[in-house]
C-alpha cells in the first residue's frame, strides 16, 4: 500500500524526523489560507499523487504571497499530471500540501529498501538527490553508499555516521544527519515498511537537515498490525481493477501484453508468463485466484480480466490440488455464460479430476480451447491471439 507525501511526512514526524510544516488543502482558497497560517516569505505549493517525478511535471510550485498560493493551486487542482511513475494517462490532482520553503543549500538521497542478500533492511544514501535514483545506480553506482540493519530497526552510530559523512554533509551537521537517518531506520522497522525513500533530503542555509519530500510504501501483509495506516488508503490514486481484484480476494497485476492470464498460485503465474515469452506471446496481466476458486471468484476474475481493453485472449491455467479440476471447470463455464466472452479462451487444467474437468470443458458447447499442458496451452492462446 502506497500514502501520500503529506501523510507520509506525518508519520515520520511521530519518530522526530525533522519535515517543514504545512497543511493539507483541497481548494485555492484553502491554499491561500495555509500561506497565511504557515507565516513563511516562501511556501511550497505540492501535488499530492502516488507518484514522484511532480516537480518536473509542473506538480511543486512556490508562492511568496497568499494570492500566488492561491493561483498555484488553482492552476495544480484538477490537473492530470503526467510524470515518469504516473504511466501516459497521468494521475488527477485531488489533493494538496502547502508546506514552508526551505533555503535549500545542498540535496542529497536517502532511501531504505529490503534487501534480500542481506535478508533485512538495507539504507542507501547518495550525494545525487533530488534525481532519479535509477539513473545514478545506472550510471554511477559507486554514488550509492549502503548500510544494511537489523529488522529491530537500530542502525548503528558508525553506519549511519559514515552514510551521512559519505554523502557529503558539511561536518557540523552530521549529526543531524545520523539521528534522522536512524529516526528513518526505526520507523521504517515500526510501520512494517517495504519502501522508504526521502528524495531529497536537504542541508539549509541555516544549518538544518530536512526530509522535503517523503514517499513509504508498506508491506500489505503486515497491514493488519496497523490500523491507523490502513486508513490513510486513497482508492483515487489506486488502479480500478487492483481495487475489484482485492474486494474478492484476487491478486491482480497489470502488464502491457494482450493475453490475460488467470492462475492459482504466484509460482504458477510466473511459470505461465515465461511459458507464454517462450511461445513469442507477452501477457496483459495475470491473475491469481488464490486456493480457493470459487465459482465467484472466478467469474469475477474473469470480469476483471476483460475490462482490459488489452486483452485480446485469455489462458487459464489451473493446478486442482485441494480444489478439483471438474470444480474449477464448473466455474469457468459458469463465468463465461455470464460474462459473454468475446475473446479466445484456452484452459489447461492439471490434478485431482482432471479427466472430469476436460469432459466438462469439452462438452459444455462454449468455445473453450482446452490443452494437456501449459507449453501446449501458451503455444495455441498466442496462436488465437495473433
Ligand atoms: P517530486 O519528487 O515528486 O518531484 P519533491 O517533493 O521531491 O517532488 O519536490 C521537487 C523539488 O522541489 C525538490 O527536489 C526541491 O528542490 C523542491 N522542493 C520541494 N519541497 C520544497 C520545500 N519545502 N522548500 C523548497 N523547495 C522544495
Ligand atoms: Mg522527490
Amino acid at each position: 500500500m502506497n500514502i501520500h507525501e503529506f501523510q507520509a511526512k506525518e508519520l515520520l514526524r511521530r519518530f522526530g524526523v525533522a519535515t517543514p510544516d504545512g497543511r493539507e488543502c483541497t481548494s485555492a482558497d484553502q491554499a491561500a489560507e495555509a500561506y497565511t497560517a504557515l507565516g513563511s516569505k516562501v511556501a511550497v505549493v505540492k501535488a499530492q499523487i502516488h507518484a514522484g517525478g511532480r516537480g518536473k511535471a509542473g506538480g511543486v510550485k512556490l508562492a511568496k504571497s497568499a494570492d500566488e498560493a492561491r493561483a498555484a493551486a488553482a492552476e495544480i487542482l484538477g490537473k492530470t499530471l503526467v510524470t515518469h511513475q504516473t504511466g501516459p494517462g497521468g494521475q488527477l490532482v485531488r489533493r494538496l500540501w502547502v508546506e514552508q520553503g526551505s533555503q535549500i543549500a545542498s540535496e542529497y538521497y536517502v532511501g531504505i529498501v529490503v534487501d534480500r542478500t542481506t535478508n533485512g533492511p538495507v539504507m542507501m544514501a547518495s550525494s545525487e538527490g533530488g534525481m532519479d535514483i535509477e539513473e545514478v545506480a545506472a550510471h554511477t553506482p559507486e554514488k550509492i553508499l549502503k548500510a544494511p540493519f537489523g529488522s529491530d530497526g537500530l542502525l548503528a552510530d558508525d553506519a549511519a555516521k559514515r552514510l551521512a559523512e559519505g554523502i557529503g554533509l558539511p561536518a557540523e551537521l552530521v549529526p543531524q544527519g545520523v539521528a534522522l537517518m536512524q529516526q528513518l531506520a526505526k520507523a521504517f522497522c515500526e510501520l512494517d515498511c517495504s519502501l522508504m525513500e526521502i528524495n531529497p533530503l536537504v542541508h539549509t542555509d541555516d544549518g538544518k537537515v530536512i526530509a522535503l519530500d517523503a514517499k513509504i510504501n508498506f508491506d500489505d501483509n503486515a497491514l493488519y498490525r496497523h490500523p491507523d495506516v490502513v486508513a490513510l488508503r486513497d482508492l483515487h490514486e489506486e488502479d480500478a481493477k487492483e481495487i475489484e481484484a482485492s474486494k474478492y480476494d484476487l491478486s491482480y497485476i497489470a502488464l502491457d501484453g494482450n493475453i490475460g492470464c488467470m492462475v492459482n498460485g504466484a509460482g504458477l503465474a510466473m511459470a505461465t508468463m515465461d511459458v507464454i515469452k517462450l511461445n513469442g506471446g507477452d501477457p496483459a496481466n495475470f491473475l491469481d485466484v488464490g486456493g480457493g476458486a470459487t465459482v465467484e471468484k472466478v467469474t469475477a476474475a474473469f470480469k476483471i480480466l476483460l475490462s482490459d481493453a488489452n486483452v485480446k485472449g485469455v489462458l487459464v491455467n489451473i493446478f486442482g490440488g485441494i480444489m478439483k479440476c471438474d470444480v474449477i471447470a464448473e466455474g469457468v463455464i459458469a463465468a463465461v455464460k455470464e460474462v459473454q466472452l468475446g475473446v479466445p479462451l484456452v484452459v489447461r487444467l492439471e490434478g485431482t479430476n482432471v479427466e472430469r474437468g476436460k469432459q466438462l470443458l469439452d462438452g459444455s458447447g462454449l468455445p473453450i480451447i482446452t490443452a494437456n499442458d501449459l507449453d501446449e496451452a501458451a503455444g495455441k492462446i498466442v496462436a488465437a491471439v495473433a
